[in-house]
């Protein structure tokens, strides 16, 4: 049933955008609309037809998988050959990815298209159904509670895990052999487990580098499951702190609860950005927060809304977004607190809640 819901708005896209037909090539885009999972394909939108192109490699898959599509399979290239069965079927205007097709894409695209036709056939559309994937249905939201929720189990996990001594990527592997045997289909983008230093690295992905005595650990990751991606952010302690470390840990803590709190439909995303960045202003770290708040997450780890400074875009029920600002002090150390937050009729809903109060290892 949402298979269906979606795809009525891909057609009512069709109908604004003034086009009669519409072709999606983005993979997380294809399994959206119809479920379909496999690493080539091309869906084309025509009337109250919907085909799914393909290739001999997924005849089986295809079938099984996609709802709501007639499935054909390309003899040689699945995009090619939605294009000349679009023409066929009677398009004359046909709205394309402009964000996720190359130009040579574009170029084969065109070349399937009659002469007469061929100038006008292909209209430009900016990541359409992108936008549609914001907000998120019932369906969506039952599968990202999921996803989350292994995210804060493993993180319990690997706290057990972790001392001094151990290399980045010892805690990496751990947690990414943990959250295969708790069934993830894969992490969410590579595992950051950045420590002491190396903290105030934003995107410090796991190195050789051991866990020190005294100093921050950074654990950023995720996990696909049933497709869908999770994010969370943990930053713990080893050792003894210092009055400095724990203080600048407050502060950002303070934030993204700020922002946290800040989250509720009608609400801008420049809002919820400043929520974060005004506590970090008056602690005096703004200057080291040198990221955007957050970002809307879901079949991909990072989609829109962007939750940045001025963005005028206003939060709605059902989008999901991260909350993670942080602060990275060069030369000394960094801290990150990231949560996966819903939006809901009323206001907001964590959906990542492991433990964030300081903790010491
Ligand atoms: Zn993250
Ligand atoms: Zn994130």
């Amino acid at each position: 049933m949402f298979f269906a819901d979606r795809k009525k708005k891909a057609q009512a896209l069709v109908k604004s955008a003034d086009a009669d037909a519409l072709l999606i090539t983005h993979l997380p885009d294809v399994r959206y609309l119809c479920g379909f999972t496999g690493s080539n394909a091309a869906l084309a939108f025509y009337g109250r037809r919907v085909v799914l192109f393909t290739d001999g490699r997924y005849t089986t898959q295809a079938r099984q998988e996609a709802v709501g599509a007639r499935v054909v399979i390309a003899k040689k290239s699945a995009l090619r050959e939605a294009c000349a069965w679009l023409e066929t079927a009677g398009a004359t205007r046909c709205g394309f990815d402009a964000g996720h097709t190359t130009v040579a894409a574009l170029d084969a695209m065109r070349e399937m298209v009659s002469g007469k036709l061929r100038r006008r056939f292909f209209l430009p559309l900016q990541s359409p159904i992108a936008k549609i994937r914001e907000v998120k249905d019932a369906g969506e939201i039952a599968l990202m509670r999921e996803s989350a929720l292994l995210g804060c189990r493993l993180y319990e996990h690997i706290l057990g895990f972790i001392a001094a001594g151990i290399s980045e990527t010892a805690v990496a592997a751990e947690l990414e052999y943990a959250a295969r045997l708790a069934g993830a289909e894969a992490m969410s983008f590579d595992t950051i487990v950045a420590s002491g230093l190396r903290s105030a690295l934003p995107h410090g992905h796991a190195t050789g580098a051991r866990l020190p005595r005294n100093g921050f650990l950074t654990l950023d990751f995720g996990v696909i499951l049933n497709g869908y991606c999770s994010d969370m952010t943990r930053t713990v302690y080893l050792g003894r702190a210092s009055e400095t470390e724990r203080g600048v840990y407050d502060a950002v803590l303070a934030a993204q609860e700020a922002a946290v709190a800040a989250v509720a439909p009608g609400a801008t995303c420049g809002d919820v950005d400043e929520a974060a960045r005004s506590v970090l202003r008056q602690a005096k770290l703004d200057r080291w927060f040198t990221h955007s708040t957050g970002h809307g997450v879901g079949l991909e780890i990072h989609e829109g809304p962007r939750i940045a400074a001025a963005q005028q875009q206003k939060l709605e029920p059902g989008m999901v977004i991260t909350i993670e600002p942080g602060v990275y002090m060069e030369g000394k150390f960094g801290i990150r607190i990231e949560d996966m937050v819903l939006v809901t009729a009323t206001g907001h809903e964590v959906l990542t809640p492991a433990p964030k109060a300081w903790t010491t290892l």
